[in-house]
């Protein structure tokens, strides 16, 4: 697949992942003095781009000092373990509850298919291959990282899922964010700004936690977010508080559902809550565009509000 890639300032540079369709998922190169470091890794299909990228940036691949998936989820960390084998000197950065699975990812493959069905999971994340723990640093919270004289700080962040990092980088002012805030499609965006959709993905959501990461998030005042799903969104502020409301909505929504049949009054639920926002949004979609973009991810977020009903319930 064609290495597709945004230079954003800041020695930032952020790939396209190759996940499902275009402008889905990427991931970030940061360079600093002859080393660099990969954040989020996408999946094998993503490898060969970040190694040709690498090439083209005269980068060689003992230069990558750290490998930081911002959690574990596999269009994050999928791509992990073939890019560790490329990368010889590189060191895996995680939270301390996701390594484990990187060292042995025999769960994560199990988990990753009982959402998406094995044939997907085959087309979309081939062979994960573990980690030797020898080269795996736990990322706790306020760890900093020196890659050529810049810094990074790891965050605990959860709420999207306990295993989740963010990294503030003083230098770009910026929150490398993974899923904790948000997912916002470029497609979707108006002059009003980004289109903001909160990630409820099975199986870790925690309203009250991701209240307090959204916080703690601002606490540094970062001037913009740099998101998986999908590049950089300026000006956070307005953004978070629109993601907090989020937060109440979606909690207000299954407290609504029917017990019985949950899932289905969710998603329908979630469905006519994002049409409307779009419409707030001034963003006009079409039914096809809509699924296209959004049917997907409305799906996943029910699935995850299913099972913290059952587990709250
Ligand atoms: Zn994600």
């Amino acid at each position: 697949m064609k290495l597709s890639y945004r230079d954003l300032g800041h020695g930032i540079t952020c790939i396209e992942a190759h996940f499902q369709r275009p402008n889905l998922a990427c991931c970030y190169l940061l360079e600093g003095d002859g080393e660099a470091a990969l954040i989020d890794t996408g999946t094998n299909n993503t490898v060969p781009s970040v190694m040709e990228l690498l090439e083209h940036k005269g980068l060689a691949p003992h230069q990558v000092k750290y490998v930081i998936p911002t959690h574990v989820h596999l269009d994050h960390a999928g791509g992990a373990g073939e890019l560790m084998e490329r990368l010889p000197e590189a060191r895996l950065l995680i939270h301390p509850f996701g390594a484990r699975h990187m060292t042995d990812p025999a769960k994560l493959i199990a988990g990753a298919t009982a959402v998406y069905g094995e044939a997907q999971f085959e087309r979309d994340y081939g062979t994960l291959i573990p980690i030797d723990p020898a080269r795996v640093t736990e990322a706790g919270d306020g760890l900093e990282v020196e890659i050529g004289g810049r810094t990074l700080v790891c965050l605990d962040t959860p709420g999207h899922a306990r295993h989740h990092i963010c990294l503030w980088d003083p230098r770009s002012r910026g929150m490398f964010t993974g899923d904790t805030f948000g997912i916002a499609y470029p497609e979707l965006a108006t002059e009003r700004g980004p289109f903001m959709l909160l990630p409820t993905t099975p199986v870790q959501f925690d309203p009250e936690a991701w209240h307090q990461t959204i916080d703690r998030l601002l606490e540094p005042q970062p001037e913009r977010m740099y998101l998986t799903h999908y590049c950089s969104v300026e000006n956070p502020a307005p953004l978070a508080a629109w993601l907090h409301r989020q937060i109440d909505d979606y909690v207000a929504i299954v407290a609504r559902a029917d017990p019985t049949t949950p899932y289905a009054g969710i998603y329908s639920a979630l469905l006519d809550y994002h049409r409307e926002a779009l419409r707030n949004h001034g963003c006009a979609l079409d039914r096809k565009g809509f699924d296209d973009l959004l049917a997907m991810d409305i799906g996943l977020c029910a699935q995850g509000l299913e099972v913290w009903l059952q587990r709250n319930g």
